[in-house]
């Protein structure tokens, strides 16, 4: 019910303030039908730890070196096309509505999972941050995915203590370092609970692994991890 709320008010806004395509630009709606339909699933074979696709074995390169801290990690897409142009507007412009259309299927994706979800929680800003830009990406995900499935939305589960640069020009090593102890969580929120930590895109999975350390210190009984796209992963 509250989520049905949720999308007909953005609905009714849509009908005060006719919306653009966040894919193309094109008039009259958040997403288009051509930008959906130009939007790259991740298809089957894939990793079963880190969603990655791979080709025929159970797990990619990647994880039969070590695994990733999370229980499993999946991305519905992956990063390029319309959903790439979409995300930066929904990072840079705080296109909430636009957050809301592009998690739709991802509600009912994330349901066939069957993970046995407590709670949904973003991948945090630091306080800086989240000063600057007033707003974290993360969290315009995260809510309606929560709200679809009807589960707790609990935002503020995970901190992120520090300052991390941003990881575009950084290799594996490096993003691993820089986001290392950066995260914190509540036990009294996780304790005993299964966490699903949600993310605009996932490139090399380190930050989706730092907030796991912190979440199984915190005492979550599970920790999973999915992102709206997955970056396709280069040697670095
Ligand atoms: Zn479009
Ligand atoms: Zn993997």
């Amino acid at each position: 019910m509250r989520y049905t709320l949720y999308r007909w008010s953005w609905a009714a806004l849509d009908l005060l303030f006719p919306p653009i395509c966040g894919g193309c630009d094109a008039p009259g709606t958040r997403w288009c039908p051509e930008c959906q339909k130009n939007t790259a699933r991740i298809k089957t074979p894939h990793c079963q730890y880190c969603g990655q696709p791979v080709s025929g074995q159970d797990r990619c390169d990647r994880c039969a070196e070590s695994l990733p801290k999370m229980t499993a990690i999946r991305s519905w897409s992956i990063f390029d096309g319309p959903i790439r142009n979409a995300l930066h507007r929904v990072k840079y412009q705080r296109d909430i509505a636009l957050a809301e259309v592009l998690m739709r299927p991802v509600v009912t994706y994330v349901h066939d999972l069957e993970w046995g979800i407590d709670i949904v929680a973003p991948v945090p800003l630091s306080k800086n941050r989240l000063r600057e830009r007033g707003y974290n990406q993360a969290d315009l995900l995260a809510k309606p995915l929560a709200l679809g499935m009807g589960l707790r939305y609990q935002p503020k589960t995970l901190r992120r203590g520090r300052d991390t640069r941003s990881q575009v020009d950084l290799n594996l090593a490096q993003r691993r370092d820089n986001v290392k102890d950066a995260f914190s969580a509540t036990s009294k929120v996780v304790d005993g609970k299964a966490v699903l930590v949600v993310d605009d895109v996932a490139t090399s999975g380190s930050t989706l692994d730092a907030c796991a350390e912190a979440l199984w210190q915190a005492g979550a009984s599970d920790v999973y991890g999915v992102t709206l796209a997955r970056a396709v992963l280069t040697s670095n």
